[in-house]
This record gives structure tokens, C-alpha cells and sequence, in this order.
């Protein structure tokens, strides 16, 4: 499905929860403002994403809160990896429980995960985690990546004084072949100026020195026109989505908040259409179609030209 950008819109990004056993200092808690604690259940969860699906959804990553906190998390894998014209199932999560969960996942069918991992400095991540514990991580995304889960994408969120020192660090430890590293802009979705000025860290030099030095350069064209350098044996990518105007002409995104809403954009929260409340009063399939294009129809580039 085209939205009226001319945009196709062919992922989703669904939140199962928004729960997290950490706290991160910078989260943008997926744009969601407010404190809803209401969750989906799997039924609903696999019933959204077949039916969008239908639409041309063809990849679908489950996202939080952290995902890992729901008992049920390999039912609601299972369920999402089974549906028609689903061609990728990806999970974005901190890592703290990936260890003793990896396996099942796989064995449920996701493909691949990201983990969250800003430093590698123990003190620093418990800073940054509010009380987090580095080496669960470490665990986590090594079993991953045994298990195939792959690759192991690591995002870093590079922070100004914190661990923009960490770079060369991070991609040294972690070699292409198993592991992807994401370099993310910090970005500003609570809308809170003061903490984004103080440690937002401007990636462009970073990525002058990569086009310099990489062995070879890729743009990602359904992600956003991303970048992706191979250099020293490590491939890492770029994203810096904020003021970006060609990061949203090429966003094929639409999300689903943890309480059963679609949001068509991360930096806006006044656009949101509820369809669990339809669901839950018996709509049927074409209603919810209707949601769905709706939804789809509100899809605005955020940062555009003019
Ligand atoms: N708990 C899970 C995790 O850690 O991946 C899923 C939720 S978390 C909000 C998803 C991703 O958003 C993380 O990789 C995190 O680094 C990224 N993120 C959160 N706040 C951000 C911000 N202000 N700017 C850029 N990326 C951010």
C-alpha cells in the first residue's frame, strides 16, 4: 500500500509492552507519551499484524517497552512467523534476558534481533541504564548470535561526553558476519530540548571518516536510504533521523502502540487510531481494514522540505 506521499508502507513496528526492567536515561519509549499499561493479548497481537499483512506488511519487528518481560513472548513469535507474506520477524530489545530466551526464539521462528548496547564499560552502562547490569548484555547478545539469530544488530545510541569515545571500541569487538553495529543519533521524541542539546553527538564527521576509509558502501533503499560501511572487517550503519527530510520521504513504517493503537509517525502522538477498542466490540475484518487505511492515509513526513 502507497500512502499519500507515495511512500509504500511495508513494516511494522509493534510494541507487546510497555514494560522495561530498565530505565534509560535518553528512552523516547517509542513516542509514546503517557503511562498505559494496558497490553494486547497474543490473539489480537497475531490478528493485527496478519491483517496487515494483507495490506503489504512484509516485515514486522516487535519492539516495547522490553519485549523479553512477556511470559508469553514465544506464543506471540510464533503466531506473528506463521502469518502469509510475512518475510522478516526481527526483535529490538536490551538483551538483559536474551540468554536463556535466545534459543526458543529462534526455534519460534524470529530471524534475527537488536540489541541495545551504548557502551562497554560497565559503570557507564548502569549510568546510563539507571542500575542495569553490562555483562547480562554481553551474555545475551553472544547467545543470539550462537544460535543464529543473525545478524546480531547492535545499537549504539551515541551520546555527546558519554560514549562517543566508544565507537572504534565497539566495532572492533564485534566483526561483521555475526554482528551489524547501528550508530543512532540521539533523538529528541519527548521533545525535551535540554537533554538533547546537552548530549546530542552530530554524526556527520563520523560518517566523513567512514566513506573515507570503507572497503564498501551500501544504501539500504527501503531503510530509509541509510548508509552501510564495511571498514576493517566490521559493518556498521548510520542513522540520523532527526532534521533528516530523506530519512522520512523513505520511511516505510507504520507502528502499533503496546495498548492497540496504529501510529503513523514516531514524533507525533496526535494522530494515533485505536482499533483494540473496535477489536474488543466485535469489529470484523473489514472495519479494522478501514482502521488500517486509515491509519496509513495520516502518514505525513515529520522533517520535509518547505
Ligand atoms: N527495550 C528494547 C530495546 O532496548 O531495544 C526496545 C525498546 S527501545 C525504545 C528500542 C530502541 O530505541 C533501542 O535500541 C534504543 O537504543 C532506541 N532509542 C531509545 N531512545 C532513543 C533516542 N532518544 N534516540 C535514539 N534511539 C533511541
Amino acid at each position: 500500500m502507497l500512502d499519500t506521499y507515495n511512500r509504500p508502507v511495508i513494516s511494522m513496528r509493534i510494541s507487546i509492552t510497555p514494560r522495561c526492567n530498565l530505565n534509560c536515561i535518553y528512552c523516547h519509549h517509542e513516542g509514546i507519551t503517557g503511562s498505559s499499561k494496558y497490553e494486547m493479548t497474543p490473539e489480537e497481537i497475531v490478528r493485527i499484524c496478519a491483517l496487515s499483512a494483507r495490506h503489504g506488511i512484509r516485515k514486522i519487528k516487535i519492539t516495547g517497552g522490553e519485549p523479553l518481560l512477556r511470559e508469553d513472548v514465544i506464543e506471540i513469535v510464533d503466531g506473528i512467523s506463521k502469518i502469509e507474506g510475512i518475510e522478516d520477524v526481527s526483535m529490538t530489545t536490551n538483551g538483559t534476558l536474551l540468554e536463556g530466551l535466545a534459543g526458543e526464539l529462534k526455534a519460534a521462528g524470529l530471524n534475527r534481533v537488536n540489541v541495545s548496547l551504548d557502551t562497554l564499560r560497565p559503570d557507564v552502562f548502569s549510568m546510563i541504564s539507571r542500575g542495569g547490569e553490562l555483562d547480562t548484555v554481553l551474555r545475551g547478545l553472544n547467545r543470539a548470535a550462537e544460535v543464529g539469530l543473525m545478524p546480531v544488530k547492535l545499537n549504539m545510541v551515541v551520546m555527546n561526553g558519554i560514549n562517543d569515545d566508544e565507537i572504534e571500541s565497539i566495532l572492533k569487538r564485534y566483526p561483521k558476519g555475526g554482528f551489524v553495529i547501528q550508530l543512532i543519533e540521539l533523538m529528541d521524541a519527548e521533545h525535551d530540548s535540554e537533554f538533547f542539546s546537552k548530549y546530542f553527538y552530530d554524526l556527520d564527521e563520523v560518517e566523513k571518516g567512514f566513506e573515507e576509509q570503507a572497503d564498501d558502501v551500501y544504501v539500504r533503499k527501503f531503510m530509509q536510504g541509510r548508509r552501510k560501511y564495511v571498514l576493517n572487517g566490521s559493518e556498521v550503519e548510520i542513522i540520523k533521523p532527526m532534521h533528516n527530510t530523506e530519512f522520512c520521504a523513505r520511511c516505510t513504517r507504520i507502528r502499533v502502540t503496546a495498548d492497540g493503537k496504529f501510529k503513523p509517525c514516531l514524533m507525533r502522538s496526535d494522530n494515533l487510531v485505536d482499533f483494540l477498542t473496535p477489536m474488543r466490540n466485535g469489529a470484523d475484518d473489514s472495519e479494522l481494514d478501514r482502521l488500517f487505511r486509515e491509519a496509513v492515509s495520516r502518514r505525513k513526513p515529520y522533517f520535509r522540505d518547505g
